[in-house]
Parts: C-alpha cells; sequence; structure tokens
C-alpha cells in the first residue's frame, strides 16, 4: 500500500543550485513523484503552512527563511514514505545527519537545511492538500 509525503526543496537549496541533486535522490531512493511546483511563499502562507510551530522561538526566522525565495513543495508517494523520506533526508541539523542524507550533502545548517519533510501520515495528507488540488496529483498515473 503506498503512502504519501511531503517533500519541499527549500529557498537555500534551491538558490544553492541543488534542485537536480536533490530530485534524483529522491527518485532513486524509490520514490513516485505525484506533483511538483515552483512558488514562492507570501508570508501568510508560510505562517499558514507552519502554524504548528507558531510558539517556537524560531518561528520568526523560520517565516523569513521560506519566503526568502521560491520552494519546489513535491508530493511523493511510496510505501512507508513518511519515514523512508525522512530517512533519506536525515536530522534536522545537518552536523547531526548520517553520511550520505540529502540534509548532510546540501544543508548549510539547522536553520537552512535545503529541505522539509512530513512528520506523519496525517500531517502529510494536510501539507500535500495545503499546496496542490486533487486535479493535481495525477492519482492514477503510476497504477
Ligand atoms: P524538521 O521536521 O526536521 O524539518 O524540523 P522541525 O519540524 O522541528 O522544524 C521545522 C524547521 O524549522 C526546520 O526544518 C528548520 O528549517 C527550522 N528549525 C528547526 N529547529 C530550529 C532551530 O533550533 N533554530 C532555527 N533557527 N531554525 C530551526
Ligand atoms: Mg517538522
Amino acid at each position: 500500500m503506498a503512502n504519501k509525503t511531503l517533500a519541499i526543496i527549500k529557498p537555500d537549496a534551491v538558490k544553492d543550485n541543488y534542485i537536480g541533486e536533490i530530485i534524483s535522490m529522491i527518485t532513486k531512493a524509490g520514490f513516485n513523484i505525484k506533483a511538483m511546483k515552483m512558488i514562492h511563499l507570501t508570508k501568510a502562507q508560510a505562517q499558514k503552512f507552519y502554524e504548528v510551530h507558531k510558539e517556537r522561538p524560531f518561528y520568526n526566522d523560520l517565516i523569513d527563511y521560506m519566503t526568502s525565495g521560491p520552494c519546489i513543495p513535491i508530493a511523493l508517494e511510496k510505501e512507508n514514505a513518511v519515514e523512508d523520506y525522512r530517512k533519506l533526508i536525515g536530522a534536522t541539523d545537518p552536523t547531526q545527519a548520517e553520511e550520505g542524507t540529502i540534509r548532510k550533502l546540501y544543508a548549510r545548517n539547522k536553520q537552512f537545511n535545503a529541505v522539509h519533510g512530513s512528520d506523519s501520515d496525517e500531517n502529510a495528507l494536510r501539507e500535500i492538500a495545503f499546496f496542490f488540488s486533487e486535479k493535481e496529483l495525477l492519482e492514477n498515473y503510476y497504477d
């Protein structure tokens, strides 16, 4: 049974020209791309997406970061998608991330950490719906 997760190539990684490398790592790891776009988030959109973090001390910095340039949300599908994708990206702080993970290779630091990954199946569906309509999700393409 295929599960979904939301990846985002964040503004630092777009600016650092790692789009191709990151997408290549994702597809080589067996994920199917269900939908993808490039979007420059408004402040209101970023605040809404990261609402769960609004009490955290880094919230305002996170909003500034995520609105600093375009990012690339990607809806992914794979068995065990949430866990497998988080394994592929590594720990939030790249100094703690395992060798060969996306964050170890391409993140600048704990804030500018190259990619987002959903943390549960429930949040994955919410986050995917935030960026993509039903029509954009190519539901039957890989069947
Ligand atoms: P993730 O699930 O691994 O992305 O980490 P979190 O959900 O805990 O945090 C969301 C995002 O906020 C991270 O990916 C970072 O971009 C940023 N962030 C997390 N922790 C910190 C921190 O301690 N300081 C700063 N400046 N940013 C942070
Ligand atoms: Mg998180």
